[in-house]
């Protein structure tokens, strides 16, 4: 738990160095926009979630995976050849070239496991990425994606078939332990997933990592970027690194070093048999809303762009 609070604040530190001290991150001087009164006191979160058309200007994400926001997004196309968007009316199928490109190689892989005719891909970013009015703090560079782990049985859902269809959960005892909807293909998938070098972590809970950690009968390595999250049963969260060139991008640590399965072991033992709570605790607190004064300068231009 220390090694995540650490990372946590490590990339809290990143985040907050990089919004309060206007400078970008290859220390360049950025000078911050005057902002209207409109810019400064709607919420971040108001202001990109009504962006309905990318920032046409140079791809590029800017700030931290849960801090920033992105120009030049391209979308997904709703329906390829081995994938759908889904949830189209949520407008978030756009996200950094890099992603789209990432995206579509998955689902080819995925095209080759039995019962899966390709991916079905749930939320990435938003059109100029940043906050978003519901759910995900972390969407916002146009760097993450959530894959569905309902395996496609057809590529022709309709629109409203999208909104209306559900996932799978493939979990079972409160995450402890995979259930009877999680198949070798689905390991197969995000081992794919994990082993593309541009991948920077994968979230899903905690049983599924442990399950991925006693089928691997080859090199284990991979698994160093799968992390056990809370939920991601109905869907597991891939991040990205910061694409080559976007030198305003923050990323964050490596994962630490090794498989983390024992980590992930001890996970699965504390969701089974909860140690007590700690008395000393701090309460939690609840997150500030973010304003365009918290995110990166040039976020205020990404937002102004036509
Ligand atoms: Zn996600």
């Amino acid at each position: 738990m220390r090694r995540v609070l650490s990372a946590i604040a490590a990339t809290t530190f990143l985040a907050t160095c990089g919004a309060s001290s206007d400078r970008d991150i290859s220390g360049a001087q950025t000078k911050r926009p005057t902002l209207t009164q409109a810019e400064r006191t709607t919420l971040a979160k108001v202001q990109f979630g009504a962006a309905k058309t990318p920032a046409a200007t140079t791809p590029q994400a800017i700030g931290g995976y849960a801090k920033g926001c992105l120009a030049g997004a391209e979308a997904l196309t709703e329906t390829g050849p081995t994938w759908q968007a889904m949830r189209l009316s949520r407008g978030r199928n756009w996200a950094h070239p890099n992603t789209i490109d990432y995206v579509q190689k998955l689902s080819r892989f995925a095209a080759t496991q039995p019962g899966w005719e390709g991916l079905y891909i749930g939320d990435m970013a938003q059109p100029r990425g940043g906050p978003m009015l519901t759910g995900h703090r972390s969407h916002q560079t146009g760097l993450g994606i959530d894959v569905w782990m309902l395996p496609p049985q057809r590529l022709n859902l309709t629109a409203s078939e999208r909104e209306n269809i559900s996932s799978i959960s493939t979990r079972r005892a409160r995450g402890a332990y995979t259930n009877d909807n999680w198949t070798p293909a689905h390991m197969n998938i995000l081992r794919a997933a994990a082993k593309d070098s541009r991948t920077a972590r994968i979230f899903v809970f905690p049983g599924a990592k442990v399950a991925m950690c006693d089928a691997e009968t080859g090199d284990k390595s991979w698994l160093n970027k799968i992390r056990p999250w809370s939920g991601h049963h109905y869907h597991f969260h891939v991040r990205l690194n910061c694409p080559k060139g976007d030198t305003a991008c923050v990323s964050q640590p490596a994962p630490p070093k090794g498989d983390g399965c024992d980590d992930a072991r001890k996970w699965v033992r504390d969701i089974l048999d909860p140690p007590p709570p700690d008395p000393n605790a701090p309460p939690p607190q609840k997150r500030r809303e973010l304003t365009l004064n918290d995110l990166p300068a040039q976020c205020t231009a990404v937002l102004r762009a036509d």
